[in-house]
């Protein structure tokens, strides 16, 4: 089976990617990438569902967002390190897999997991470029292009590098939400999304309005990246200033 994707995007748990970046996966397969997903556990630690749910959760949810593929690094949920043995696996999946870009979660997060995906995501992400690192077992060197951070949810006082307008693709990043009934049917918080009251659902939907607003559009997701964008043409430059 051919894994090889253009775009990966790497999370701590199950539902982090649909949360997060779920709305720009869709908008890059339905503009003919290839699309994967890896999560790093399996969330057999998690307060809401087991990990056989769950994962009945996100196979459903990889097709409602039609990625080509959704693999698994089985690392210890609750107890992510970014230790060796850890990163030679992810290593080999990113050579595996062979992405042009990668989406990780923002550096900094409430939950361990998903600072310590961030940390261990980047740093993998460069190790697999080197061609001397890990067995040849473990797949042919490469490095992804550009690694990006997805800034949902954040507090932080980060402004995003860029905001992707997913208007057109917000009810089916909803849809694959939805799949994850187990976590967040009747609940109030997940994951980033510290609890206001709200049905959940809701939350998403005003936080997703909200990043839109900053581009002039219904519904966004915020991303962060450490190199500076590059422009060709100032005359193409969306989002009006006044
Ligand atoms: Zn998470």
């Amino acid at each position: 089976m051919n894994q090889q994707v253009d775009l990966l995007a790497i999370a701590a748990h199950r539902d982090d990617v649909e949360l997060t970046c779920g709305g720009t996966i869709v908008k890059a397969v339905k503009a003919g990438h290839r699309v994967g997903i890896l999560d790093l556990t399996q969330g057999e630690s998690g307060t809401r569902g087991d990990a056989a749910t769950r994962a009945a959760e996100a196979e459903r949810a990889a097709k409602v967002l039609g990625v080509e593929l959704r693999l698994n690094a089985g690392l210890p949920d609750a107890h992510l390190q970014n230790d060796e043995p850890s990163r030679v696996r992810v290593v080999e999946l990113i050579r595996a897999t062979r992405p042009r870009v990668v989406i990780l979660p923002f550096p900094i997060g409430r939950h361990p997991d998903h600072r310590v995906a961030s940390e261990l995501g980047r740093d993998a992400c460069y190790l697999a470029g080197l061609a001397k690192y890990g067995s040849p077992a473990g797949g042919k060197p490469h490095r992804p292009f550009k690694v990006l951070y997805s800034l949902a949810y954040r507090e932080d006082p980060v402004k995003p590098s860029f905001v992707v307008d997913i208007s057109s693709v917000f009810e089916t990043k909803m849809a694959a939400i939805r799949c994850y009934a187990s976590q967040f049917d009747g609940a109030k918080a997940a994951g980033e999304i510290h609890p206001t009251g709200q049905d959940l659902y809701e939350l998403i939907r005003v936080q997703s309005a909200h990043y839109g607003s900053l581009i002039r559009s219904a519904h966004g997701e915020p991303f962060f990246c450490y190199e500076t964008l590059e422009v060709q043409d100032v005359l193409q430059l969306g989002v009006q200033s006044l």
